[in-house]
């Protein structure tokens, strides 16, 4: 017998949430949320319901890997939950949770998206001593 949660789900495909496979989770760990449809950052505020969405279609996507509704896009509305439709509508607005969790998130993630940025300049540099120009005495740099 293949594992089976207490609704007798399949483990293997509702045992994780949308959002733990999505590959907006990044965006929304660094608190870039969109305000718009066709952005590359996370949907959250556009109706995903994707953080308590049981379901790994994002890792698996529909076809051969392809595809995952917030992956290219499309707000999760919740058609593996057991409450689908009635508890995730009106689909395509923001998820009542999500105004608090996005709200503190924000702190967090603008914070760190900041100090990743300087981080990350710094490490788009190649080191000081790679310089063709090191050991050169100052009248024998170019
Ligand atoms: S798009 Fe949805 S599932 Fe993806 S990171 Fe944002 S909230 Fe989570």
């Amino acid at each position: 017998m293949i594992p089976l949660d207490e609704l007798l789900r399949p483990t293997w495909l509702f045992g994780q949430t949308v959002h733990e496979g999505c590959d907006r989770g990044g965006r929304y760990e660094q608190a870039e949320f969109a305000d718009e449809y066709g952005s590359p950052l996370c949907i959250v505020k556009l109706g995903c319901w994707g953080p308590v969405v049981q379901c790994n279609v994002g890792k698996r996507g529909w076809m051969n890997g392809v595809g995952g509704c917030a992956n290219v896009g499309g707000p999760c509305i919740g058609c593996a939950m057991p409450g689908f439709p009635d508890k995730f509508m009106p689909f395509m607005d923001e998820p009542p949770g999500a105004k608090l969790s996005t709200s503190a998130v924000s702190l967090y993630g603008n914070t760190v998206r900041a100090l990743r940025g300087f981080t990350q300049a710094s490490m788009n540099r190649e080191p000081v001593w790679r310089s063709p120009d090191v050991g050169l005495a100052p009248s024998e740099a170019p």
